[in-house]
């Protein structure tokens, strides 16, 4: 059995980030990845990652403000303020690893403008800043010798006395199911986007860490914060990067009108990303909408600056829909995008599980609350992967490794080997993952009701039966993607089932949970976190407080 310090599930810019620091501290650092760690989800953030530098007469605090104001206060005051404090040197290390950020006219490090503030503190490279981030933290991983479990699955954590002390993983190439025993584990297993469709999400973002982490014991915190970008084309759910509104695309309904006017007269198409979807729909809903979507107009800008400042946008524009974005409009609508719920970390990454630490988007820090900023993500991901890393330090030095049961082996290869062994009548996952995924999208979307959710609650849990008849056609170990899939829903429905019980129990609306039968915020009963727990008797909802400093909750007008 392979023995690590420190072992992180992920290989996106949170667990690379994680790992590298982990090094950097001296421990024996293994990173675990079902994908080929630049294939990660972070490879695709677009945009750019916030900062506020002090050199460019820009102030933390005013980041910090933004970013809870952007959250509708459910954000956790004292670890937003981490967050942007530590932004500038989060940003600046990754320039010197090597990130080729975009420079403006004087070469200096450029900036540009994302929702929700009122200054320009997104940095990034073109429209392509979270590869560019993944590929230098992957050089420096290489640097740094790490060891990389690449294209291996982890099935389950394994807790003995209570602490995290391994996972069990498959290895996708050979299928060979093996234990890992690791004194600390980082989940940074990325996002959930997936268990809704469409998604802009790379089709690998399942939640597994959310669902692994539960089973562990772990607390899921506001899963109902479900982020709807206002911007993914139709069908596909694509996304069009906000750096499009950033740089100055207006947004336009079938009469031509600038219609967030109306909804956002300071802010305009760079409000928070809540309120513009919510505009957008309200357009849609209204009649004003063309087939289901809004315009996102940016003709105005020109073809060189298009091509230069957002070449990825014209790409996708071209390829997919055949528009070139100097001579039209593209239809948009909002579609999902981010989960700001996950598993519950103090501002160290540390778990309720003694020995497991989660970060990045799979864990709830909580800097996003009800609703992310753009380009608040990355930087969530380097500071809070890098934190949860030094943090995991002390307990490493002061825990023994402890030997996983072979009975937790045996019994893990035994569940695989039931899923190969039912009979050829039965469904396909990928039937029900669809199903399942759609059904979210219709109960737990912009909009909300009682009825709405418990009607995704109820299919959700109808897929839970069914998956027990679930039939794989694929038998063999080499790449059993068929396998995977499996394993892959029956994480998603417990991520569903999750987000499902933190929306019927949040009875108001706030950030992206609006509900349209309580449709005000309700900040006597509900600036309180909702906290999922999985036990014998299903999904239990449990609130605690929000953690207010120095900002107190006001109306929130954009
Ligand atoms: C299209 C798009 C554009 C975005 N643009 C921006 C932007 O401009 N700015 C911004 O701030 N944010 C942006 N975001 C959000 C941001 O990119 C993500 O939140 C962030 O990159 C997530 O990083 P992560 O390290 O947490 O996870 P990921 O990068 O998703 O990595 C997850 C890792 O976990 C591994 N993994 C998962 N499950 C298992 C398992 N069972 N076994 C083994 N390994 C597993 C995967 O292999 C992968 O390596 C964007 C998101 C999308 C989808």
């Amino acid at each position: 059995m392979s023995k690590h310090d420190l072992l992180i599930i992920g290989a996106g810019l949170a667990g690379l980030r994680a790992a590298v620091e982990g090094v950097r501290q001296g421990l024996n650092v293994a990173v675990i990845t079902k994908v080929h760690p630049v294939r990660s989800h972070s490879n695709a953030a677009q945009g750019g990652i916030n900062a506020a530098l002090t050199d460019r007469g820009d102030d933390w605090r005013d980041h910090a403000f933004s970013t809870i104001k952007g959250s509708d206060y459910l954000a956790d005051q004292d670890a937003v303020e981490i967050m942007c404090k530590e932004a500038g040197d989060a940003l600046i290390e990754l320039e010197h690893m090597g990130v080729i950020f975009s420079r403006d006219d004087e070469g200096k490090l450029g900036t540009r403008a994302f929702g929700g503030q009122k200054k320009a503190r997104t940095f990034f490279v073109g429209a392509i800043t979270g590869s560019a981030m993944l590929h230098v933290l992957y050089e420096q991983s290489v640097k740094y010798n790490l060891s990389i479990y690449e294209e291996w699955f982890v099935t389950k954590l394994v807790k003995v006395d209570g602490k995290c002390v391994g996972v069990i993983a498959i290895d996708m190439k050979t299928g060979k199911v093996e234990s890992i025993s690791a004194k600390s584990i980082v989940i940074a297993t990325g996002g959930a986007g997936r268990v809704f469709e469409p998604s802009t999400n790379a089709i690998i973002c399942t939640g597994d860490g959310l669902s692994l982490a539960l089973r562990a014991g772990a607390e899921l915190m506001d899963t109902e914060m479900i982020q709807y970008h206002p911007t993914t084309l139709a069908g596909n759910g694509i996304l069009l990067s906000e750096a499009a509104r950033g740089e100055g695309a207006y947004l336009i309904n079938s009469e031509n009108e600038r219609f967030m006017e109306r909804y956002a007269p300071d802010y305009m198409e760079l409000a928070s990303r809540d309120v513009v979807s919510r505009s957008e729909q309200t357009e849609i809903d209204e009649g004003r909408g063309i087939n289901g979507c809004v315009l996102l107009d940016m003709r105005h800008l020109g073809k060189i600056f298009i091509e230069e400042r957002l070449g990825y946008l014209q790409e996708v524009a071209t390829e997919f829909m055949g528009i070139d974005l100097s001579e039209k409009p593209i239809p948009i609508k909002p579609g999902m995008h981010y989960i700001m719920g996950g598993i519950k970390t103090d501002y160290n990454g540390a778990t309720s599980v003694p020995g497991l630490y989660a970060a990045g988007e799979c864990a709830n820090v909580s800097v996003h609350g009800a609703n992310r900023l753009g380009a608040n993500s990355l930087l969530d991901t380097v500071v809070f992967g890098r934190r949860s890393a030094v943090n995991s330090v002390e307990w490493v030095k002061n825990n023994e490794f402890i030997e996983i049961p072979d009975e937790i082996l045996i019994s893990e290869k035994k569940r695989f080997q039931s899923l190969f062994d039912q009979p050829s009548s039965g469904i396909r996952p990928g039937k029900l993952r669809l199903e399942m995924a759609e059904s979210m999208t219709k109960g737990i979307g912009v909009w909300r009701d009682e009825k709405s959710i418990n009607n995704a609650w109820e299919k959700v849990k109808n897929i839970r039966e069914n998956y027990n008849n679930i039939f794989l056609d694929d038998k063999g170990k080499v790449y059993n993607t068929d396998l995977i899939g499996a394993l892959e829903l029956d994480f998603m429905i417990d991520v569903a089932e999750s987000i499902c019980a933190g929306a019927k129990a949040r009875k108001e609306s706030r950030g992206a949970h609006f509900r349209t039968d309580l449709k005000d915020r309700d900040d006597k009963n509900w600036l309180k976190h909702t906290l999922v727990e999985k036990n014998d008797e299903g999904f239990m909802v449990k609130t605690s407080d929000v953690k207010i400093t120095d900002w107190e909750p006001e109306e929130r007008v954009y």
